[in-house]
């Protein structure tokens, strides 16, 4: 049994509220009940958006880029403060391996934060002269687009809720987050934290609810300014769609079905590794994870035996002990779906080959689905081209160069790829072909705040992290400075005065 963390409320408006319908989490790992949440009504969701806005206008708007970054600074150093508990708080909430959390999503999220408190590429202003007007110049501000309406997925809950609070707080907004009803822990245990800190009450607001409800209302609302989401492209369309009721800048962060390119002159027993990294992470539940293993056909049978080997080597057990390779499936839903997929598959002529059995050796209250690759696709079938977000890898294999790229990007979507070769130019002569907003060579899933990422086609618009990921959270204000003795004015105004 997990313990339980107790109850956690809303955020809004720098209180603590109680209004909503109570929900007790139950943790995939093993089915203990591990907090009782409220989730936000749509009243605490209006009042949240409200009280971003005010505070925009009374304080928030007058603030420094410095003491933003310092607010994040502080914020920062309070969780790394608290980074077992938010490790544990994730595990047992996601079902992600208590080894993932503790070194990899935490760590991480807190260097994302430290990322936005000290990055120095952001200007809040840049000088310009007109070349069509000697004697001027202009300053081009980067404004804040104001409330910033933030819809995180359950997958990896604290990063994302970091990756849309810190470059919207350090461009000068102010945000509503929405994390998910599934996963709601680490960004409501972030809530205290952000209160700890000092940030003005209303700059940050977080709450838990449902999507198709509360996640709309903040989509919808005139006062949002702009909207940040992160989920599936199914979903990223309704989001869109709501939001088109007025006039706002959308980000979609959606999914994917990434190719993962190996070549025959690779170093193969890291490719294998690097692989296998890349699609049973968290169980396959990332939206970058390489669900489509591309192979050359020379090596394709050798490479299979060596992924086999070390699959039906791999640890399954309870996620929240240190030494358990394998993540829970995070709902029951996903689990439904994954099963429901695979057997899909398996009736349209797929190979299904499972070769670590984890039935008995996982919690028996808890949801799993064992390490899976998918041999014998042949063109396009759905499993080879829709998301299924679960430890399942299809394997296709190419002949030549031409041929890898072209199956990569036989897809709807264009998220994330890899590349495995020893010849750094083709590596880079397939990189640059590749339609996905991150590749990988030689390696998969580290992820860097410096780096802008998002995707191509449908796995959406606009970039999240870097300095690309900050300017998405402004709006350009061109100030144009004229004097008065600029001759060129007395041209102009005599196009119209006598
Ligand atoms: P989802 O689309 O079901 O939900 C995402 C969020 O949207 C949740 O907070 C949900 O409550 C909310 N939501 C649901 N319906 C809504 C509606 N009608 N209006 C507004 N909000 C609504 O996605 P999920 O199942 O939570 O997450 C998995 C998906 O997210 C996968 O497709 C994965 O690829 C994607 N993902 C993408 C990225 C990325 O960076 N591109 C990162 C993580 C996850």
């Amino acid at each position: 049994m997990i313990k339980n963390f107790g109850n956690y409320q809303n955020y809004v408006g720098g209180e603590f509220v109680s209004e909503g319908k109570e929900k007790e989490i139950i943790s995939p790992v093993d089915g203990s009940k591990i907090a009782r949440v409220i989730l936000a009504n749509e009243d605490v969701a209006r009042r949240a958006i409200d009280e971003a806005n005010d505070v925009l206008y009374s304080k928030w708007l007058k603030t420094s880029l410095l003491e933003r970054k310092a607010l994040l600074e502080k914020l920062s150093n309070i969780v790394q403060e608290k980074s077992e508990l938010y490790a544990q708080l994730e595990s047992a909430n996601t079902g992600k391996t208590i080894r993932q959390s503790t070194l990899m999503d935490i760590p991480l999220a807190i260097d994302h934060l430290r990322y936005f408190a000290h990055e120095t590429e952001f200007k809040e202003t840049r000088e310009i002269t007109h070349p069509e007007y000697p004697g001027t110049n202009g300053i081009i501000q980067y404004a804040p687009l104001g409330v910033i309406g933030a819809i995180v997925p359950w997958n990896v809950p604290i990063m994302m809720t970091i990756w849309k609070l810190a470059p919207a707080i350090v461009a000068g907004n102010t945000i509503v987050i929405k994390s998910s009803q599934f996963t709601p822990l680490t960004a409501l245990e972030l809530a205290r934290d952000v209160d700890r800190a000092g940030f003005p009450h209303g700059t940050v607001n977080i709450i838990a609810g449902e999507g198709s409800t509360i996640g709309d209302i903040i989509a919808r609302s005139p006062k949002v300014n702009a909207v940040s989401f992160t989920g599936s492209t199914s979903t990223g369309k309704k989001v869109l769609n709501a939001a088109s009721s007025g006039i706002k800048k959308v980000t979609l962060e959606l999914g994917g079905k990434s190719p993962n390119i190996v070549f025959d002159d690779a170093d193969l027993e890291t490719a294998v590794k690097g692989s296998l990294f890349g699609i049973f992470l968290n169980s396959g539940q990332l939206c970058e994870s390489g669900s489509r293993l591309i192979v050359q056909k020379s090596i394709k049978s050798k490479f299979l035996e060596m992924m086999k080997d070390k699959i039906s080597k791999m640890n399954p057990g309870n996620p929240m002990q240190f030494e358990t390779d394998l993540s829970a499936i995070t709902t029951a839903d996903q689990l439904v779906k994954i099963r429901e997929m695979v057997s899909q598959g398996e009736a349209e002529g797929v190979k299904v080959i499972q070769p670590l059995a984890i039935e008995g050796r996982v919690p028996s209250m808890g949801f799993y689905y064992p390490p899976t690759i998918l041999a014998g696709i042949e063109g396009r079938q759905t499993i080879a081209m829709e998301e299924i977000f679960g430890p399942v890898v299809s394997v296709q294999e190419f002949e030549t160069e031409e041929e890898a790229v072209s199956i990569a990007n036989d897809t709807r979507y264009g998220l994330a790829s890899a590349v495995w070769t020893n010849d750094n130019k083709k590596a880079m002569r397939v990189a640059s072909r590749i339609e996905a907003g991150t590749v990988w060579v030689n390696d998969y899933h580290l992820l860097s705040a410096a780096a802008p990422r998002g995707g191509f086609k449908d796995s959406g618009v606009g970039r999240e992290l870097g300095l690309e990921g900050i300017l998405e959270y402004t709006q350009t204000r061109h100030i144009f400075l004229s004097n008065t003795e600029n001759a060129l004015k007395e041209i102009a105004y005599g196009l119209l005065l006598p």
